[in-house]
């Protein structure tokens, strides 16, 4: 099947479905310049483990660690901005065929780019809290708290030490997971996932939840054989082209 009947028939899969879900991971966010820290020799955590640094007992037990290696690449992560992928999801459910979006990034740019109904099942970096008294922040507050040295941030109520909304390793995964896991399990008739491996579980569950499944990732996923269509392209790209298909004759 070359290219452009992938993109008909994804789209006809799409319009034909009354529960169509999509489901993204980090190869949407290295589109727009976030390095994954799973794709070796590129990663963010290459030179770091990120179990030593990004976790929750680095976080209590050496909270200057964290900020100084952990947080600072969530600080940069926050200058991205939403490629073309982005916007046609957001495009997607503007249009009334997607009805909610699971995502893995923290990066924040579905929400930047339009999405409305959306689970960021791993957390985002507009906010943060305080561990102590649950004193909520904005994410921004514990930038310049680090950029003024003060590190690791402090809550100004109880003097605790802050965090981001982002979950680490070795958090419990979010309440909001468990929502939108229920929601695909009664509602998803088509899952299209783009940009994830789906190997990092519980996420990579999800799939196996939808009755018919899209993929577009660039490398095989363990998905593959029970998916109708498999679209082995850049996301930014496809889902463009599949919005544009979508707006054809809607
Ligand atoms: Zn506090």
């Amino acid at each position: 099947m070359d290219y452009q009947t992938q993109i008909e028939r994804a789209a006809a899969l799409i319009k034909q479905s009354s529960g169509f879900y999509s489901l993204t991971g980090a190869g949407l966010s290295t589109e727009s310049g976030i390095p994954d820290f799973r794709t070796p020799g590129t990663g963010i955590w290459e030179n770091i483990d990120p179990i030593k640094t990004a976790s929750v007992e680095v976080l209590e037990n050496d909270p200057r660690l964290f900020y100084e290696a952990a947080f600072n690449r969530f600080a940069h992560i926050t200058l991205a901005e939403p490629h073309a992928g982005h916007y046609a999801l957001a495009k997607m459910e503007e249009m009334g065929y997607l009805k909610g979006l699971v995502t893995q990034n923290i990066d924040g740019l579905h929400v930047k780019a339009g999405s409305r109904k959306i689970w960021e099942v791993h957390g985002h970096l507009r906010s943060g809290y305080c561990q102590g008294c649950k004193k909520r922040y904005s994410f921004e507050e514990l930038v310049q708290q680090v950029e003024l040295k003060r590190i690791p941030p402090l809550c100004r109520n109880c003097f605790d030490v802050l965090r981001p909304d982002v979950v680490l390793f070795g958090d419990p995964m979010p309440a909001l997971f468990y929502e939108a896991e229920d929601t695909l399990r009664r509602n998803c008739d088509l899952m299209l996932s783009a940009g994830s491996s789906l190997v990092v579980y519980p996420v990579a569950y999800l799939p196996a939840l939808a009755k018919k499944l899209i993929i577009i990732n660039l490398m095989p996923t363990e998905y593959d054989s029970d998916a109708e269509i498999v679209i082995r392209e850049k996301c930014s790209k496809t889902l463009h082209d599949l919005a544009e298909e979508l707006s054809r004759d809607s």
